[in-house]
């Protein structure tokens, strides 16, 4: 066993299966390995969770099988799609447990902002990058950007997915796709709904997706911006911002 395989992977939830509530894989059955830790600190972040060092005493250090017996259980022992998601999964190594869970017949997506390359992201099934748009409060290196998708390769099925708050966010979103013309894009209106513990976790503000979904839509039709999907996130509709669904 090399010193990869062994690598501890920091885990702030592992839960399903339920359906992927956003994106490309909208719908879809699903279990979501969530690591913690994140590179970031977007002001509207709704995994703080999994970001914030105040709870990294509920993240656990562990090994590919200790996951694998979780996700296992989750399943039924049926390979599904498994969520790689977070804080940056992309800060972890995760190398051997996509190859594990490959060897079972499970498949991967991965979901980051795009800010660490690693070369496994060639053995994924699905990379969704989510470059942060202006109101996060982050700036997208493209340098980065590129990066990963020079380690991502051919193979995995390599999506762009923007959330839009306002019209700073719709033009960055068309600014990074028009640097990325063969990649399809996914668009999401923002959620303003603090995360818990700051709010209730089943209290969303839910006329205001509603007024940003319909305002997306409009913007998106009116600029003829056929090859972009709008979506809303399905499960905040579904959950609000509750964790574990
Ligand atoms: S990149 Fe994602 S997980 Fe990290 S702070 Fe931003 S929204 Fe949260």
């Amino acid at each position: 066993m090399t010193v990869a395989e062994t690598a501890l992977i920091r885990i702030a939830e592992i839960f399903g299966p339920t359906i992927q509530g956003e994106g490309v894989l909208i719908g879809q059955p699903t279990v979501f390995v969530r690591t913690g830790g994140c590179d970031y600190r977007c002001s509207w972040c709704d995994s703080l969770h999994a970001v914030e060092s105040r709870f990294r005493a509920d993240w656990q250090p562990m090994t590919v099988d200790t996951i694998w017996r979780e996700v296992s259980t989750l399943s039924g022992g049926r390979p599904l799609m498994v969520s790689l998601s977070g804080g940056n999964p992309a800060i972890q190594p995760l190398g051997p447990l996509i190859a594990h869970g490959h060897g079972l017949g499970y498949r991967f997506a991965l979901e980051t902002q795009g800010s660490v390359a690693k070369p496994w992201f060639a053995d994924l099934d699905v990379l969704v990058l989510s470059p942060k748009p202006p109101s996060s409060g982050m700036e997208t290196d493209y340098e980065a950007l590129a990066d990963c998708l020079d380690k991502a390769g051919q193979k995995p099925r390599t999506v762009l997915k923007f959330v839009i708050f306002d019209d700073a966010d719709y033009a960055f979103a068309r600014d990074v796709a028009a640097r990325h013309r063969d990649l399809p894009v996914y668009l999401q209106p923002g959620n303003h709904t603090p995360p818990p513990p700051e709010a209730d976790d089943a209290v969303i503000d839910l006329d205001g997706i509603i007024v940003r979904m319909h305002w997306l839509v409009d913007k998106v039709m009116a600029d003829g911006w056929f090859s972009a999907t709008v979506l809303p996130q399905l499960h905040v509709l579904l959950w609000g911002n509750r964790r574990g669904v």
